[in-house]
């Protein structure tokens, strides 16, 4: 029998597949159970990623947990006892727990919620991410969002004839979409999905599609790209993998969508003569061609459309020029890299010429 330092890392690096940081930056502590990420997940900053099963009886085209045959798995109690142990010694700050499905889904889906259950029972008041099965039971999806702080179900893909070239059993409406308005409901704000570029040959123009409906039916609270990776022994072990600037250009385009609330129409002419989005930031190919914006005029929508201007910058731009005319580059109150970025698209009142970098030294 395998012993639960064998267990825990096999389980988790089966479990890396699971995205829940953009950037995720994969760092194998002491114990190497542990994954620390670059930025905060929901509060902590060291993860537990671990699978309770680490085999699957599905077939995923990409997916090496299937291929498992050591059925190499923890029951509920083990593996709660375990990340508290790890919990207490301070080895791992926030648990995400996710699963292969080697037999029934309910029956899964309910040893997830138990672990949980146990969690919680036992004191853990800490970070939990609980993924859902596709195709599990709208009770099971309420019962993980009363313990967990997040649950998600990956999306995958974008469309059933998508999902078809991956899974002959997973049905995209029935296990993934409807669920995911199931769970719309049981966590509103505490829910998110992912998707994995590439590994069905989606277009650019499908995803486009699959994330603005996403957005508006399930208002996931974030939506996770993950570049396909063609693994070994994987059915898809000879196709090309997707290179990973494509899951970094749809973190851009996503920021424009959610934070940003660009819409539809204008983010369309970034598609319109590539079936993939072009290698480069999608917020400075949008304002290429465009007038300059003087930040003394603009309005809020015009100003975080310039390069290197966010939200932040643009309230101080607006807050300061209820007190004084923005004549330099100075008065911005941005710098280094950003400066850099949205002075091309800017034209101060009263200057004769367009702000350089070099005016402002
Ligand atoms: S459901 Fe598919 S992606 Fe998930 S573990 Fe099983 S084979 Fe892998």
């Amino acid at each position: 029998m395998p012993g639960c330092g064998e267990k825990l890392e096999k389980l988790t690096s089966g479990s890396q597949f699971d995205v829940c940081m953009p950037g995720e930056c994969l760092q194998m502590l002491t114990s190497s159970a542990c994954i620390t990420y670059n930025q905060n997940a929901g509060g902590c900053n060291r993860m537990l990623k671990v699978l309770l099963h680490g085999s699957c009886s599905y077939d995923c085209a990409y997916c090496p947990v299937r291929l498992d045959r050591s059925r190499l798995a923890f029951a509920p109690r083990e593996l709660a006892e375990t990340f508290l142990n790890l919990y207490q010694k301070n080895l791992a700050g926030g648990l995400l727990l996710t699963s292969g499905i080697p037999y029934d889904t309910d029956e899964v889906m309910g040893e997830l919620i138990e672990t949980a259950r146990i969690l919680r029972s036992g004191g853990y008041s800490g970070y939990l991410h609980l993924k859902i099965l596709p195709g599990a039971r709208r009770e099971d999806i309420c019962e993980a969002a009363r313990f967990a702080d997040r649950i998600s179900l990956n999306v995958e893909t974008t469309g059933e004839s998508r999902l078809r070239t991956l899974s002959g059993i997973k049905e995209y409406a029935g296990d993934i979409i409807k669920r995911l308005g199931w769970i719309a409901e049981a966590a509103p704000g505490r829910h998110t999905t992912q998707l994995v570029i590439g590994a069905a040959g989606e277009t650019d123009s499908e995803i486009f599609d699959c994330v603005t409906s996403l957005y508006e039916r399930v208002s996931p609270s974030r939506i996770y790209y993950s570049a396909f990776r063609a693994l070994p022994k994987t059915r898809l072990a000879l196709r090309e993998s997707t290179p990973a600037w494509r899951s970094r250009r749809w973190y851009q385009m996503d920021y424009l969508i959610r934070e940003y609330g660009f819409n539809r129409t204008e983010l369309l002419p970034l598609l319109e003569d590539h079936s993939t989005l072009p290698n480069d930031d999608p917020k400075a190919l949008l304002a290429r061609g465009r007038e300059p914006v003087d930040p003394n005029s603009a309005s809020f929508a015009d100003l975080i459309h310039v390069p290197g201007i966010g939200t932040v910058t643009a309230h101080a731009i607006l807050q300061t020029r209820e007190r004084r005319t923005i004549r330099t580059p100075r008065d911005l109150g941005v710098s280094g890299s950003c400066l850099k970025q949205a002075l091309p698209y800017l034209a101060f009142s009263g200057a004769a010429r367009q702000a350089t970098l070099a005016g402002f030294r």
